[in-house]
């Protein structure tokens, strides 16, 4: 059987993206693994090259600083090693409301949730769009659909973004696939300090699952990937509730 291809994953060291790395690594794909924390890349990358049989590269990049994402640019764009897939992950969230986050520590979730996904989507595409085909996954989140703070304002541009995307690079082969996680079990909420406790259990999402379900909506093509039952009832609700009434219930959310 030949190769699907290259796929490069951000934040592929924890949660959401090393998920994504072991089950693209399962179906063949070579690897390139992006993230900040060199070492944990490392081990992720051993583990996944003695399990399968695939390459894996290692690019240590902290995307939120322009030169270091200018290099994961210039992977994306290398003619010579051409990406098929770019799973846009990275991200983090902030606990505190805006007025009492620092300036600079919002600035950088903006620069890794919206610029670092706009730079290196426009990256992959170019040359996806030259060969005919390829596949981007933009991570957001069920935040998006609700008006919570600057975080859920990044993500909201994401599923913007992805879903004109979809239609405008599908008769270029390419498949954009936009996932909106809800509270999933990785290390996101321990990073930002905040307990398990934050949600009902029935709430919480597996990595593992999450995953598995996202690949299969973009195996079929759909441009948002939500995976939960509960989640596929509360998505289209948020949608529909009038947003006057969403923003009565913002005192109780980041502002
Ligand atoms: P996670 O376990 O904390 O993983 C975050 C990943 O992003 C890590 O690999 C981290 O690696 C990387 N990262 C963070 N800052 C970075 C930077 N400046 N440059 C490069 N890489 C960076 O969290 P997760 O839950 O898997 O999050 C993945 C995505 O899912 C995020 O976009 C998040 O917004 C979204 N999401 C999560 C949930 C949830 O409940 N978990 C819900 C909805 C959406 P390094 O520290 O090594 O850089």
């Amino acid at each position: 059987m030949s190769s699907p291809g290259t796929a490069l994953v951000t934040g592929a060291s924890s949660g959401i993206g090393l998920e994504f790395a072991r089950q693209l690594a399962g179906r063949g794909h070579d690897l390139v693994l992006v993230a900040r924390d060199r070492d944990r890349l490392t081990q992720v990358a051993a583990d996944l090259r003695g399990d399968h049989d695939v390459a894996v590269e290692v690019l240590p990049a902290d995307l939120v600083d322009r030169g270091q994402l200018g290099t994961v640019e210039q992977r994306l764009a290398d003619p010579d090693r051409p990406v098929e897939m770019l799973v846009n992950n990275a991200g983090f969230g902030l606990k505190h409301r805006f007025l009492d986050n620092d300036i600079e520590v919002e600035q950088a979730m903006l620069d890794l949730l919206v610029t670092a996904v706009l730079r290196l989507s426009h990256a992959a595409l170019g040359p996806m769009a030259e060969r005919g085909h390829g596949g981007l996954i933009n991570v957001s989140s069920v935040a998006a659909f609700l008006p919570r703070g600057t975080y859920s304002a990044a993500k909201a541009w994401v599923n913007s973004f992805g879903e004109w995307a979809a239609t405008e690079y599908r008769p270029s082969g390419i498949t954009v696939t936009t996932l909106c996680p809800g509270f999933t079990r990785t290390e996101f909420h321990s990073r930002m300090q905040v307990g398990r406790d934050s949600a009902p259990d029935f709430l919480w999402l597996d990595a593992d699952f999450l995953v598995r379900t996202a690949l299969a909506d973009f195996d079929k093509g759909r441009t948002f990937s939500i995976p939960g039952t509960q989640y596929k009832v509360l998505a289209p609700l948020a949608r529909a509730v009038p947003s006057s009434l969403l923003q009565r219930f913002q005192s109780m959310g980041r502002r």
